[in-house]
């Protein structure tokens, strides 16, 4: 038997995906570097897996693994850094890196904080940023943003419903 055949199809291409895994230490050291390059140099990691393995189209493979070794999607735009859980479908959070390293250091450590907070089940709400159970909000979800029922009640709602009508 040829393994081969079970990771690729007929055209070779792989019948899995590739990520890029970073543990928590290693994120907010990538971080605390210089922001010039680090935008470019994920981009020229990320193409080298995809030519390695000869995946034909683009899907994110970033991730940083919370202390309890739960996986987190992650990408960063100039200097905007944000997070999602492991499939990228529910936005965790996100920050503008702040130039000063202690504030940035911050940032990171709440971003690493709020993914901790996910595995138990806890997530601000994409509007208010108040800390509410992902189980029970899940249902306020509005693309990758869950909300709070007041945040929910009062405006989220009757934005989506307009564009249910669409
Ligand atoms: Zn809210």
């Amino acid at each position: 038997m040829n393994i081969s055949k079970i990771f690729l199809n007929n055209s070779g291409v792989p019948r899995f995906k590739s990520s890029i895994s970073f543990d928590y230490n290693t994120f907010i050291k990538l971080f605390m570097e210089s922001l010039e390059t680090i935008e470019e140099e994920l981009t020229i990691l990320a193409k080298t897996i995809k030519n390695d393995f000869n995946h034909y189209y683009d899907t994110n493979p970033f991730r940083v693994s919370n202390i309890y070794g739960q996986e987190f999607t992650f990408a960063i735009y100039g200097k905007d850094l944000f997070l999602w859980d492991h499939s990228g479908s529910t936005a965790i959070g996100n920050v503008f890196l702040d130039a000063d390293l202690k504030i940035r250091r911050e940032q990171l450590n709440k971003l690493i904080r709020l993914a901790e907070n996910f595995t138990n089940d806890i997530i601000e709400c994409g509007l208010c940023d108040k800390e509410i159970n992902y189980q029970t909000s899940r249902k306020h979800r509005y693309f990758a943003g869950i909300y709070c029922n007041s945040c929910w009640e009062s405006k989220i709602k009757a934005i989506e419903a307009k564009e249910d009508y669409n």
